[in-house]
């Protein structure tokens, strides 16, 4: 399957398709370039001369500092650390009753003597980065470690770093 153009994937990235689009998409036979694509489109769009190794989610990428070191960073460039701590305990947290109704409403509404509503924001840009509902005290859920060790360079971090 050859790559799909890249203003297509552009307009993918922002949200800017119509959901037509989007399923047309998704019914495609699976692109194997896509994710170097979107990794060298997301390069281009960002301009940082550090490279992104991975789309962590939806604002955050794991780069390559010059030093080998490699770490969270927001796009707007805020950094939350080593890839392999979680990103959460850089970030801004409120905290709130899951019950308020915003999110939960009905017969599926938190319980807000067993759960609290954890929304994570980006200290530098604000950006509302997820959003967890936990039982009281649990702690931050680490949504995703990457595994990088089938790269000759993350071993050799692996072995000087963490
Ligand atoms: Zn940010």
């Amino acid at each position: 399957m050859p790559e799909n153009p890249d203003q297509l994937i552009r307009d993918l990235l922002r949200g800017r398709l119509s959901s037509l689009e989007i399923e047309r998409l998704q019914r495609q036979d699976k692109d194997a370039g896509r994710a170097r694509q979107i990794l060298r489109l997301e390069q281009e769009r960002l301009g940082w001369s550090d490279p992104i190794l991975l789309c962590l989610q939806e604002h955050l990428y794991v780069v390559e500092q010059a030093d080998g070191s490699r770490v969270v960073r927001c796009d707007c460039g805020q950094e939350f650390g080593d890839y392999r701590r979680n990103w959460k305990e850089a970030a801004l947290v409120h905290e709130r009753d899951g019950s308020d109704g915003e999110v939960h409403r009905g017969p599926r509404i938190a319980d807000p003597g067993w759960s609290i509503l954890r929304e994570f924001y980006c200290p530098g840009c604000a950006a509302q980065l997820d959003v967890e509902v936990v039982p009281r005290a649990y702690p931050f859920i680490f949504n995703f470690q990457p595994d990088f060790a089938d790269r000759p360079e993350a071993e050799e971090a692996e072995r000087s770093g963490l």
